[in-house]
C-alpha cells in the first residue's frame, strides 16, 4: 500500500521518479552518503522572472528556469521547454536525466535543462521572439559554448535556437554558434540533426537484432507517435526492409499486417493528413496499437503511455523507447515479468543529443561535416553505447534500464572522484 502511494506520488512529481531511479543505482553501486549527496543535488539553479512587451502595448511577467545538474564530465547540455505546466522540480528532474543520458552514450557533457512557464501557441511571433531574447539574456550569465549549451525541447524549435544564438552573439560582440544546438544549418546547425533521434532508434534496433540473432528485414514494427522521432524511425526501418504494420498520432492510427506504405504516409497527402483517416490500412486506436504482437514496439509520442493498466496487454518482443518515459516503473515490472525487453529512453532516443554534440564540435572548429559522416559517427557512438549497456545488463543480471543507469552513474562518479573535491 505504502509502495503504491509512493509510486503514485512519484508519477505526479518527476523529481521523485528521477531521485528514486538514482537511489536504486547508488544502492547497487554501494555509493557512500557523500557521493549520493553530490549527485542527488543540482549544482546550479537559476530562476528568472522577467517582463515581456506584448503586441497590445501591455507588459506581462514570465517565469523561467535553467538548472545545471552536474558538470563533472563536461559543459552542461539540455533542452529548453516552453510549456504552461513547467515547474522547477520538473526542470531539475530533466536536468538530472540529461546527465545520465550524456554519460550513458559517453559524450563529454554534464546535464542541464531550462524552461519557461508559457503556452507558446498563445503568443504572436513577435511576442515569442521578445520572450526568447529576454529569457536568453536572463540566463546568459550561465549559458555559453564552454559552459552550458541549450537545445530545443517541447515548445521550442530551430527558430527559437536561432534567436538565442543571435542574442548571445549580440551581447558578446561576435558570433557564438556553439552556444546552442538544433540551429538551422544556415547558421551553424548540422546536417542530420532533424532525423538524428529516429535514425538512432534504427541503429539501436539493428543492435538488438544482432544481439538476439534476428533480422531487421521482415521484422514487424508498430510505432506510436508520428512526429519528429516516430515518423523518421518508421520510414528508416521500412527502408531497411522491416514491416511497419501500424503507426499512430494523437488522433489514432492505421494498421496493415502486410506492412504500410511509408512513402504515402510520410507525405500526408490525403485531406487533413491525420493518421486516423490515412489510406492503405484499417483504423486502429492507440490502445490497440500498443498491444499488437510485433517484434518491435516503438512508443515515440509522450510519457506514461504504457502503465500499470495496459502493460499486461503488451505483446511486443522488444519495446524501444523513442519518447522520454513512455513506460512507467509499474509497467516496467510487468513487461519484465512477461519476458519483454525494454531498451530505455536514455539510450534508445540519445541520437538527438549525440548529433547535438557533433553540431557543437563542428561549431567550435568552424569545420562542417558531410551528412554521411554525421550518420556514420552516430551509428558508432550509439552502437557502442548499446553494447556497453547490454554487456552490463548481462554481467549484473539486471534490466537494460538498470544497466544504463549503473553505467551512467558509474561514469559520473568516476569523474567526480578523479577530479576530487575542491578546495
Ligand atoms: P513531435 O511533437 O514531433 O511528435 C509527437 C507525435 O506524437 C505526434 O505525431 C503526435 O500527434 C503524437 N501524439 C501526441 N500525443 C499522443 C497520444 N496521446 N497518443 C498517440 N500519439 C500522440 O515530438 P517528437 O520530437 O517526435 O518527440 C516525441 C517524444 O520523443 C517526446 O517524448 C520527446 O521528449 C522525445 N524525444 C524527442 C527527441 C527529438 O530529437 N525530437 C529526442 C529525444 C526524445
Amino acid at each position: 500500500m505504502a509502495l503504491k502511494r509512493a509510486s503514485a506520488e512519484a508519477a505526479l512529481n518527476p523529481l521523485e521518479t528521477a531521485l528514486a531511479q538514482f537511489d536504486a543505482a547508488a544502492e547497487r553501486l554501494r555509493l557512500d552518503d557523500g557521493m549520493r549527496g553530490i549527485l542527488r543535488a543540482a549544482k546550479r539553479e537559476l530562476s528568472v522572472h522577467f517582463p515581456v512587451q506584448m503586441d497590445d502595448g501591455s507588459t506581462r511577467m514570465f517565469s523561467g528556469y535553467r538548472v545545471q545538474h552536474n558538470l563533472a564530465r563536461g559543459p552542461a547540455k539540455g533542452g529548453i521547454r516552453y510549456h504552461p505546466a513547467v515547474t522547477l522540480d520538473e526542470v531539475r528532474a530533466l536536468a538530472m536525466w540529461m546527465t545520465w543520458k550524456s554519460a550513458v552514450v559517453n559524450i563529454p557533457y554534464g546535464g542541464a535543462k531550462g524552461g519557461v512557464v508559457v503556452d507558446p501557441r498563445s503568443l504572436s511571433v513577435t511576442e515569442l521572439e521578445n520572450l526568447t531574447r529576454r529569457y536568453a539574456t536572463e540566463i546568459s550569465i550561465v549559458i555559453g559554448s564552454n559552459e552550458d549549451i541549450p537545445a530545443p525541447d517541447m515548445g521550442t524549435d530551430g527558430r527559437v535556437m536561432a534567436w538565442i544564438m543571435d542574442t548571445i552573439s549580440m551581447h558578446r560582440g561576435h558570433t557564438v554558434a556553439g552556444v546552442v544546438t538544433g540551429k538551422p544549418v544556415s547558421i551553424g546547425g548540422t546536417l542530420g540533426r532533424l532525423e538524428a533521434t529516429g535514425r538512432g532508434i534504427l541503429f539501436v534496433i539493428g543492435e538488438v537484432a544482432r544481439q538476439h540473432k534476428i533480422q531487421v528485414e521482415g521484422a514487424t514494427v508498430a510505432v506510436q507517435g508520428f512526429g519528429n522521432v516516430g515518423s523518421v524511425a518508421a520510414i528508416l526501418l521500412a527502408k531497411e526492409g522491416a514491416k511497419v504494420i501500424a503507426v499512430s498520432d494523437s488522433t489514432g492510427g492505421v494498421y496493415n499486417q502486410q506492412g504500410l506504405d511509408m512513402g504515402t504516409l510520410s507525405k500526408r497527402g490525403w485531406p487533413g493528413g491525420r493518421l486516423d483517416t490515412a489510406p492503405g490500412g484499417d483504423r486502429i486506436s492507440n490502445e490497440e496499437l500498443l498491444s499488437l504482437p510485433v517484434d518491435f514496439l516503438v512508443p515515440a509520442a509522450m510519457e506514461g503511455q504504457i502503465g500499470a493498466a495496459n502493460a499486461a496487454g503488451v505483446r511486443a518482443r522488444f519495446v524501444v523507447e523513442g519518447a522520454n518515459g513512455p513506460v512507467t516503473p509499474e509497467a516496467d515490472a510487468v513487461l519484465a515479468g512477461n519476458g519483454i525487453t525494454v531498451v530505455p529512453d536514455i539510450l534508445a532516443n540519445a541520437g538527438g543529443v549525440i548529433v547535438s554534440y557533433f553540431e557543437w564540435v563542428q561549431d567550435l572548429q568552424f569545420f562542417f561535416w558531410e551528412e554521411d559522416e554525421v550518420n556514420e559517427r552516430l551509428k558508432r557512438v550509439i552502437g557502442r553505447a548499446y553494447r556497453d549497456v547490454a554487456r552490463t545488463a548481462q554481467e549484473e543480471n539486471v534490466s537494460m534500464r538498470e544497466a544504463a543507469m549503473l553505467l551512467a552513474v558509474g561514469r559520473v562518479v568516476e569523474a567526480t572522484r578523479v577530479r576530487g573535491i575542491y578546495p
